[in-house]
């Protein structure tokens, strides 16, 4: 298959102006020096700048990633000529066409969103060649994208500048592959049960691609699985130890309404793990209306356990036109996050006719500034919505971030 992840060495930056700057702050604990044509010997963010020839010398023990604006691209040719593969390049590119991988269902997907659908593939049966297919796509448009050419995610607002590799990695890999079977609530966004649950080949068990794509799990991996609760889950041991076994990382997305041991101490023992947990409600009624069982007490109960072992809890509010499209219930909602949730993520169902009303706008930025009063870290999932609507949903997003000292409201991918 075709995933190279660079192999973990301290990072040297070769550029020591404002890029560089910007490279420091992205990697800061793995840098250990700067190199530059113009200012060796000079210091810059605390570390020394060497030449390019000392960078010509030592390269084989780091990596080097280029960080010019304007001249990345003779920075590269030079490091190029001198026998130096830069690691990362500062260009346009997609973090989830970079590390994601998306099984769901019926498909398997570049990024998760299903307003994406034309970067699907169909499954067939034969994961690891579907998933070469896959990450062979990507590279085709990483390449264009370096390249600067026309592709297949031109348009997309989710393309922005950063320092990626020039090769697909494998760093976030989503299962969706439940049907809904087990599960112990019956929310009425559910899409689930509505999907066709047999692909051509058969039945699958979320734990097959899973073991399908083990040799490309590394440590660094995130493993989310969904469309099945766990903790009822006939696989839930089995999911558990990959996990372990692996050494690899998880969110676990649960409805909550069991108490896990075992979740919470994979939370307790592994700092990395995480919780998510929609609850789209603030009070037991809505809660019910939206879930369709009597659980609210016990999951606010339960994310109360959980917060004994981590910090690391998210928790969802999709906002469901005529149930829960008001600020009183985000108003309570509110009153039980502030004290279990170090996360807050807000977005829209589905299904949702029409996610770019004013309304709903108005409930994000109603949402935004809450989390911010509240001083707690909440973004938007942001691929529920169109591409039209997300413009708008990022001008919310920059008006906060520009009128806000200490602003804690980010967008996701
Ligand atoms: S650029 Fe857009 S369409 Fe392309 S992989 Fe990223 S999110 Fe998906
Ligand atoms: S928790 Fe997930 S799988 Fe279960 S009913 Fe709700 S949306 Fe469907």
């Amino acid at each position: 298959m075709h995933v190279k992840e660079p192999e973990k060495k301290p990072i040297i930056i070769f550029g020591a102006g404002r890029c560089g700057k910007m490279c420091f702050d992205k990697f800061e604990d793995e840098v250990y020096c700067f190199a530059d044509n113009y200012k060796a010997g000079q210091i810059y963010c605390g570390k020394p700048i060497i030449s390019f020839d000392e960078l010509c010398q030592i390269h084989q023990d780091y990596n080097v990633i280029p960080a010019t604006f304007d001249n990345n691209e003779i920075i590269i040719e030079q490091c190029n000529s001198a026998g130096i593969t830069p690691t990362y390049r500062y260009r346009l590119g997609c973090r989830s066409l970079q590390d994601d991988l998306i099984v769901e269902i019926k498909n398997m997907y570049t990024c998760c969103s299903s307003k994406h659908e034309r970067f699907s593939l169909e499954l067939s049966g034969n994961w690891k060649n579907d998933c070469r297919l896959l990450m062979e796509y990507k590279q085709t448009i990483i390449d264009k994208m370096i390249k600067n050419e026309p592709n297949d995610c031109d348009g997309c607002s989710f393309i922005h500048h950063d320092f990626y590799c020039d090769n697909p990695e494998l760093k976030c890999f989503n299962i969706a592959g439940g049907r809904g079977e087990h599960c112990n609530c019956k929310c009425i966004y559910c899409n689930v049960p509505k999907l066709n649950a047999f692909t051509d080949f058969g039945e699958y068990t979320f734990m097959e691609p899973l073991y399908a794509f083990e040799d490309y799990i590394t440590k660094d991996t995130l493993i989310m699985s969904g469309g099945s609760e766990i903790t009822v889950s006939p696989y839930k041991q089995e999911y558990f130890n990959f996990i372990r076994r692996n050494q690899c990382y998880t969110k676990f997305l649960t409805s909550g309404v069991l108490f896990s041991e075992d979740i919470a101490n994979l939370l307790k023992n592994d700092a990395r793990n995480s919780l998510c947990v929609s609850l789209d409600s603030g009070t037991r009624e809505i809660y019910e209306r939206i879930k369709r069982v009597d659980a609210f007490d016990a999951v606010v109960a339960n994310l109360t356990k959980y917060r004994i072992f981590s910090s690391n809890i998210t928790l969802k509010y999709i906002i469901i036109e005529d149930i829960n499209d008001n600020e009183n219930e985000i108003d309570s909602f509110f009153e039980i996050a502030k004290s279990i949730a170090n996360n807050l993520m807000i977005t829209v169902e589905y299904s949702c006719p029409d996610s770019g009303s004013d309304k709903i706008l108005a409930l994000i930025e109603y949402f935004f500034n809450k989390a911010h009063e509240t001083g707690i870290f909440a973004h938007s999932y942001a691929k529920s919505f169109d591409q039209s609507t997300l413009v708008k949903v990022n001008d919310i997003r920059k008006k906060l971030m520009y009128s806000k000292v200490n602003n804690k409201v980010e967008f996701i991918r």
